[in-house]
């Protein structure tokens, strides 16, 4: 089984009739990305860059090591893509040293629903135009494509595009040499899910967070074990929500990946896959076995049996049942 494992690393990722998907990895520090490679995904999906500002007395890095870490993971990957995340503190992934409160205005009740990811980034400018700065020069050395987190509204979009013209102008003033780069929203609040025009409009790819999704659609908060038996990735809701905005992403032409851990459980494998998925990131250690899936599948077979999925009571039960009838199954 290990051998047959480590076959597959060097397979690439194609489906029976031919659709070739892409494999990304997960990563939180640039010391993952040889893991990455090792597992054979053919990228970085989602570098969750807040883990650079974390465990540190809330002592925040500068542009310079910013940019350190941004290179070396760029460089890692050899000329694969790396997506990088702004920084997603708050909620579940506080600033340590400073208590949530002390970190200006936390939310202190409901961290979640609080001054997270971009709304904490813009709230600090300068704080975030250094990450930017260093993420723009990082992408002289390979492909990087910059992921915002948690974006809600045009506002937010409004400003946020402000702030990378204002980092790229600051840049070009010190004479710093940098890269261009693709832009990516992270659809994983609702809001977002239900206005994909205006995400498709602004930004060049979009990644799903389903674990922040299914947070927002079903009002669980994710680090509540009083309610974690009610955080429920199967939820028609949920499910609604990801195969809308992959329909939209790709009538728009615009590159859709889910990065949140749907895209690495292999129970969901087809499922995405028949929502018209082709891009995948997930934890290094799951490639493998998504991989399998998708050699395995059928895509000509697994696309009608969607809507039977999706608007079933038990949506679990129906793809279960579905793919133990199709030979697209494991
Ligand atoms: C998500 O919300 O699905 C996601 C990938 O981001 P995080 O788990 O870091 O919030
Ligand atoms: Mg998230």
């Amino acid at each position: 089984e290990r051998g047959r494992l480590a076959r597959l690393r060097h397979t690439p990722a194609v489906t029976l009739d031919g659709e070739r998907v892409e494999l990304l990895a997960n990563i939180e520090m640039p010391e993952d990305a040889p893991a990455a490679l090792e597992a054979g995904s053919v990228g970085v999906g989602l570098f969750r860059s807040e883990f650079l500002f974390m465990n540190r007395g809330g002592n925040l890095p500068d542009e310079e090591e910013q940019y350190d870490a941004y290179r070396r993971a760029v460089e890692s990957m050899k000329g694969l893509p790396v997506t990088i995340r702004t920084v997603d503190i708050g909620a579940d992934k506080p600033l340590d040293g400073l208590s949530a409160a002390e970190l200006r205005h936390e939310s202190v009740l409901n961290p979640a629903l609080g001054l997270r990811a971009i709304r904490w980034s813009l709230s600090e400018p300068s704080m975030f135009r250094r990450q930017l700065r260093a993420l723009y020069r990082a992408a002289v050395h390979g492909p990087v494509k910059i992921l915002i987190p948690m974006l809600a509204s045009q506002r937010e979009i409004t400003q946020t595009m402000e702030h990378i013209a204002h980092a790229k102008r600051q840049l070009t003033e010190a004479g710093r040499s940098f890269g261009e780069v693709q832009l990516g929203a992270m659809i994983e609040v609702p809001a977002a899910a239900l206005t994909l025009p205006l995400f498709l409009k602004h930004f060049d790819f979009l990644s799903i967070g389903t674990n922040d999704l299914i947070q927002y659609t079903l009002a669980i908060d994710r680090a509540d074990e009083a309610v974690a038996h009610l955080y429920d990735a199967w939820h028609p809701a949920v499910l609604q929500l990801v195969a809308n905005t992959i329909t939209q992403a790709r009538a728009a032409g615009k590159g859709v990946s889910v990065c949140g851990e749907m895209a690495g459980d292999p129970a969901f494998t087809e499922l995405l896959l028949a929502m018209g998925l082709r891009s995948f990131s997930m934890h290094p250690t799951q490639v493998a076995s998504v991989k399998q899936r998708v050699l395995r599948a059928d895509t000509r077979r697994l696309a009608p049996l969607l809507d039977q999925v999706l608007y079933s009571e038990d949506p679990e039960a129906a793809c279960e049942s579905l793919l133990s009838q199709t030979n697209g199954g494991a």
